[in-house]
């Protein structure tokens, strides 16, 4: 199973990455995403980890 990391040392929380997949990620009180599920039926996590601005997103 893919295992999903937000480095919230990078994230500058966007909010992107819960906008795309608010099952895998969700912008806590400190301003930052973190990672509430390892996987969404319906999400390509890869995809979304493309799409942040800054790419503190790692899928492995
Ligand atoms: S898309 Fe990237 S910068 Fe934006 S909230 Fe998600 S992890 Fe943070």
């Amino acid at each position: 199973m893919a295992k999903v990391t937000v480095d919230t040392g990078t994230c500058v929380g966007c909010g992107l990455c819960e906008q795309m997949c608010p099952d895998v990620f969700k912008v806590e009180g400190d301003g930052l995403a973190h990672v509430k599920a390892q996987e969404c039926k319906s999400c390509n996590l890869a995809d979304v980890a493309g799409q942040c601005p800054v790419s503190a997103i790692k899928v492995s």
